[in-house]
């Protein structure tokens, strides 16, 4: 493949060496590029190269798209050894090629890298109306962190299955009133959001015995709070079965991972033996809670220690057992992720 490497970017293709076997045209055309699908391993590419100027910027841009997944074909690029190109992700779970079926080696497609370094491509939201083009090495933390038309999921969606919702930041107050309303009443008794940074509340949760290693359950308890003309989704969770017992609290700010890097919250757990405060940074309602949990970035306690905090209330005439919790949204300044048990 030496020799495919060392090819100038926008030298003519001459046949020569192993992977070149067929001269290009230089005014022929996209459709040269199906001519050349019986050559060598580069010829494909090379054949791109020479058409560069001749192609619309759509044109130039399906070049890149991945024939499995449609994503952008970025760096690292590979091919297939007549040429195929694949993503990277793709070429990772495949083991033959989607377009000619010889087996996926390990070959690289340096040149496309290279030309891919040269232009921009759309924002993956760009149908959801955003209109940026991006240089590659931006692409991939915009469409993470920034952009803001990308769709949120339903924070139920898979406590009551509601894996089909998405939807613009402005309409996932909307949606929950509309559709999750039940679960609302059955957790405050009414449908409004917090307001104002400040939010006690009370969590009505089961505290179950740590050693009832039997007893599988898990639940999420969500509420909204609305503050700095933004609205915040706390979820608080329990999950118990034979490998952990635990309880965690998450704030996910409805906006984007760059909008929720500005702010952090403070949690207080008040309980007849002491108080728990928990200093965090907020979270975009983007960001998955399975990953927030797994990276430990958020207060997390057991049941021994919610048997500490629990008090009681009666609800119904029933006495149920409750977690006293505050929880302060500031802006970020200091200090994150202090933990104190006093
Ligand atoms: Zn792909
Ligand atoms: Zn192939
Ligand atoms: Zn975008
Ligand atoms: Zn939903």
């Amino acid at each position: 493949m030496t020799s495919c490497e060392a090819t100038s970017l926008y030298s003519p293709v001459t046949g020569s060496g192993d992977c070149l076997t067929r001269s290009v045209s230089p005014d022929s055309g996209p459709s040269t590029l199906d001519s050349t699908a019986d050559v060598g391993c580069c010829s494909r590419v090379e054949a791109s190269v020479q058409t560069l100027s001749l192609l619309s910027t759509q044109e130039l841009l399906s070049l890149f798209e991945c024939p499995v997944c449609y994503e952008y074909i970025l760096p690292p690029a590979y091919q297939c050894c007549q040429g195929h190109a694949i993503c990277h992700g793709c070429k990772r779970k495949l083991s033959h090629c989607p377009s000619c079926r010889e087996e996926l080696g390990n070959i690289r497609c340096l040149v496309m890298e290279k030309v891919g370094d040269t232009i921009q491509f759309p924002c993956k939201y760009a149908l959801q109306g955003c209109g940026l083009m991006l240089h590659r090495s931006r692409k991939t933390t915009h469409e993470l962190e920034e952009c803001e038309y990308k769709l949120f999921e339903c924070p139920y969606k898979f406590i009551d299955n509601c894996l089909e919702w998405s939807g613009r930041a402005d309409k996932v107050v909307e949606h929950l009133m509309l559709v999750h309303a039940e679960n609302f009443k059955r957790e405050h008794g009414n449908l409004k959001p917090f307001e104002g940074p400040v939010f006690p509340l009370v969590a009505y949760v089961q505290v179950i015995d740590y050693q009832a290693e039997n007893n599988t359950t898990s639940w999420m308890w969500t509420a909204l709070q609305t503050c700095y003309n933004a609205i915040f989704v706390v979820n608080i969770y329990y999950v118990h079965n034979s490998l952990i017992n635990v309880h965690f609290v998450t704030v996910r700010l409805v906006d984007t991972v760059d909008a929720a890097k500005k702010f952090q919250y403070e949690i207080r757990l008040e309980g007849p033996n002491g108080e728990l405060s928990y200093r965090g940074r907020c979270h975009s309602l983007h960001e998955e809670v399975k990953e927030i949990y797994e990276n430990r970035d958020c207060l997390q306690f057991d049941s021994v220690t919610a048997a500490k905090f629990k008090a009681e209330t009666t609800v119904d005439g029933a006495r149920q057992p409750v977690l006293n919790l505050s929880i302060k949204i500031l802006p970020l300044d200091s200090g994150l992720h202090e933990i104190e048990a006093l």
